[in-house]
């Protein structure tokens, strides 16, 4: 296991530390950004810092930071490729305020006007389409550097 991620049985250390897979827009030393397995619309990502903390109150000040910079080249780039009407940006904390995975993430999920709101999407995403869309984001991504 990495020194950057921690827990054993976190899914999202798994993808951080390559042990599952992950449809992957970006990443550097402290964060990744990759595409929710279960959108809740088209383009839906979720960036975490690599290093293991379960929720906002448990994380690095600095990934913390990372993180949120990074939201914004995100923003841009699914602004770039799905013309969405707007993007939420959530983040659960604790299962009550309805956290499923415990390593902090942050969701950015672009949306249409009038649609249903939703942070969780029922179905999950065809491999081949979220591989094509993470691949479109990236290269959005990298010109928002
Ligand atoms: P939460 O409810 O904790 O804010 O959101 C967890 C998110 O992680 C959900 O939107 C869910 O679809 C997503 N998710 C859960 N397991 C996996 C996984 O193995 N891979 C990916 N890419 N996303 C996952
Ligand atoms: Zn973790």
């Amino acid at each position: 296991m990495s020194e950057t991620s921690a827990a054993s049985n976190c899914i999202f250390c798994s993808i951080v530390d390559g042990r599952a897979p992950a449809h992957t827009v970006y990443e550097d030393e402290r964060i990744l950004v990759f595409m929710d397995l279960f959108p809740a619309h088209e383009g839906h990502a979720l960036i975490i810092p690599k290093r293991h903390g379960e929720n906002l109150f448990d994380v690095d000040p600095d990934d913390l930071e990372a993180v949120m910079r990074a939201s914004v080249r995100l923003g841009e780039a699914q602004k770039h490729v799905f013309s969405p009407d707007g993007i939420a940006v959530m983040q659960l904390n604790g299962a009550a305020a309805g956290q499923t995975v415990f390593h902090y993430h942050m969701h950015l999920i672009p949306r249409l006007k009038g649609e249903p709101f939703g942070v969780h999407g029922k179905k999950q995403g065809d491999s081949r389409v979220l591989a094509a869309q993470a691949a479109r984001l990236a290269a959005a991504f990298t010109l928002r550097a």
